[in-house]
Formats: C-alpha cells, sequence, structure tokens
C-alpha cells in the first residue's frame, strides 16, 4: 500500500529550524523570505546561529529580537564564550532576557580562522558548561547544549566528551541538539551510551538537508562527520543538474527522519541555510501541515510586501 509506505509512523514530526544571520541586506531579505515560508510549518522553536569572530553576531541579536518582537514564532539565539569576556557575555545574555527571550543554545564556540587551538579568553567563560553555569545565574533560561554523536574533534576520547555533555546537562541545559549525522546507526549507538551514563535529557538529532553537496563534504570533515559512501554514490553526476540534487537531498533527509521515527524519535532540528523550499518540501512529505497559526499570520502580515529575492 502507498500509503503505507509513505507514512511508516503516524505520528507528525515536532521540527524546529536553524537560520544563519544575514551579513548583507539582500542576505536578509531573503532570510525573511525563508522565516516567512516557513512559519506556517508551526516549528517548536527557530534558532539563529552566532558567527565566529565577530563576522555576523550583531545579526544573530537584531534576528533573535526582531523575531520576538514581530512574530510569535519562538527564538533561540546561539551563544558562544569564544573571544569574549564574561561580561560582554553577560550583557548579551541579559539583553535577550530583558527582551522576553528565554532559549539560548550554549556553545563554546570555535578558535578563530588561523589560531592553531582553542584557549580560553582570560577572564572569560572557558567552556560551554562554564557558560551554562553562568547563564543559569542570569535568568531561568531554557538552555540548549550541542552533543556529538561522531565525538567532538579535539575531545581526548569518546568518553570524555560524553562526560562534558553531561556536565553541561549537570549544569543546567534542558536538552542538547546533535551535530548534523548521516549514519543513524551512529546516532542510535550515541544515544545507548548516553543513556549508560545516565542522561535522560532529550537529545535531538541535528539534520543537515545537503543542499551542496561539496560544502557538505569539505565542512564534514572539519567537524568529523563522516559522509557514508551511498551518500556520495546518489549524489554522483548530479552536479549539472541542480533540480535532481534537491529531490535527492529532500528524500535523503526524509528517509534519515522517518528511520529515526521509526525508533520512536519524533523531534528534530533542522537546518535551514536560509533556504525554504528544500526544508519545505522535506517537511510537506512528511505530512507536517502548513497552519494558520498567529505566529505564521503575523510574520506573513509582516513581510507580505517583502519581494521574494
Ligand atoms: P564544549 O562543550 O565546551 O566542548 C568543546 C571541547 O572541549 C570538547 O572536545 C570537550 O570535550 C572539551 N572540553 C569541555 N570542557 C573541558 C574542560 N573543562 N577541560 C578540557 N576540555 C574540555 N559554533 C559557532 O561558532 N556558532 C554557532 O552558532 C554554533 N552552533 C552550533 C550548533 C550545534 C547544534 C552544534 C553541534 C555546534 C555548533 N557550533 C557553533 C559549533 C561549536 O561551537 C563547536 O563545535 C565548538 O568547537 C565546540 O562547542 P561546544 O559548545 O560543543 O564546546
Amino acid at each position: 500500500r502507498i500509503d503505507g509506505l509513505l507514512s511508516r509512523n503516524s505520528e507528525t514530526p515536532i521540527l524546529s529550524f536553524e537560520f544563519v544571520p544575514p551579513r548583507t541586506d539582500a542576505m536578509e531579505q531573503r532570510l525573511w523570505c525563508c522565516i516567512r515560508h516557513l512559519a506556517p510549518l508551526a516549528p517548536r522553536f527557530v534558532s539563529v546561529t552566532y558567527g565566529a569572530g565577530g563576522t555576523t553576531q550583531a545579526g544573530t541579536l537584531s534576528t533573535v529580537l526582531r523575531l520576538k518582537r514581530e512574530t510569535d514564532l519562538i527564538p533561540a539565539a546561539h551563544l558562544t564564550c569564544v573571544g569574549a569576556t564574561r561580561e560582554e557575555v553577560d550583557g548579551l545574555a541579559r539583553c535577550y532576557r530583558d527582551a522576553g527571550v528565554n532559549h539560548i543554545v550554549a556553545l563554546r564556540g570555535d578558535p578563530p580562522a588561523g589560531a592553531a587551538d582553542y584557549s580560553p579568553r582570560p577572564g572569560g567563560y572557558a567552556y560551554a558548561s562554564d557558560l551554562v553555569a553562568g547563564l543559569r545565574r542570569i535568568a531561568d533560561f531554557d538552555i540548549s547544549v550541542a552533543a556529538y554523536p561522531e565525538t567532538h574533534p579535539t575531545a581526548s576520547s569518546p568518553d570524555a566528551d560524553l562526560d562534558n555533555l553531561k556536565r553541561k546537562l549537570d549544569a543546567g541545559a534542558t536538552r542538547a541538539i546533535t551535530q548534523y549525522f548521516f549514519d543513524n546507526e551512529i546516532y542510535l549507538r550515541f544515544l545507548d551510551r548516553c543513556l549508560a551514563a545516565g542522561i535522560t535529557a532529550p537529545i535531538i538529532p541535528g539534520i543537515m538537508p545537503v543542499s551542496n553537496y561539496e560544502q557538505i563534504v569539505r565542512f564534514s570533515a572539519v567537524c568529523g562527520v563522516t559522509v557514508p559512501a551511498w551518500l556520495r554514490h546518489l549524489f554522483d553526476g548530479t552536479a549539472e543538474n541542480p533540480e535532481l540534487r534537491r529531490i535527492v537531498a529532500s528524500l535523503v533527509a526524509v528517509e534519515q527522519i522517518r528511520t529515526l521515527q521509526t525508533y520512536g524519535l519524533n523531534e528534530f532540528h533542522v537546518s535551514t541555510l536560509n533556504r525554504s523550499d528544500l526544508i519545505y518540501a522535506i517537511a510537506h512529505i512528511l505530512g507536517v501541515p502548513p497552519t494558520q497559526t498567529n505566529a505564521s499570520r503575523n510574520v506573513t502580515d509582516l513581510l507580505e510586501t517583502t519581494e521574494v529575492p
């Protein structure tokens, strides 16, 4: 039966979306068109990443505050420790608190390009666990942290990395969002290890739709994410055919989410890279219905005059 094939799990998945802060006016327009397109899917929350080395940090703040001010979506602000003093980070956190932004994704961040290794800034938060504890002192934030099914590339061992995740949750984080992965087995074995270590907080799978295969291969090498041979085979010979690539990308993400659903998982954090068509298609195939919630209505009202670039 075709409906059986299309819907192995009758539960509609709960999605949250990750956006990237804009660097130019054109990127800003594109971001808000993307938000307008995806808002009717009623994401659980929408997060905005925080650029390394100061490049897009002001963009994170202004995007998150605008989401809070002008829409009913629940924004989550990514915040990192790297290159900032505690006072600077605390100041930003207070700014979010005062604006009613309650969800922070607390991260260490990566060293700036060209720096050999990470070294904490004197007077700054050294690691994400320290940041979580600092945020807790400022407000009763809902705090997400990062988890690495394939182990953080600079961790001394998988067990040390798991201890670190536990430290972050014990310091007051509510959930973890994982680094993206393509091999579900790796994530499922990681969940087993989390459970064995006594971690009971949700470990939300991070999903990265492959909108640009070559870029993903390069990025995955840096992040220590395995790109399986089957994924390479699926994208082989598609370089000149963007439409085919989009179809393949949406089916890969749908298949990944559907398979995870068969293990009882139902919440997924999807990276959008500010491209809504692919994400909307994935959500549509997964059976996530567009709704006319206040959130989507307000975003539509707000942006109805904005042209799609
Ligand atoms: P931590 O949890 O602090 O861990 C970093 C490393 O240090 C690990 O190897 C850990 O084992 C080790 N460690 C931790 N504590 C100690 C200690 N006390 N002593 C010695 N070693 C220790 N980056 C951005 O710049 N902006 C973003 O918006 C962003 N968003 C992300 C979202 C998600 C879902 C994920 C998975 C990653 C994101 N990143 C982002 C990348 C992240 O900043 C990097 O992976 C960074 O290298 C580690 O951040 P963390 O919060 O995991 O660090």
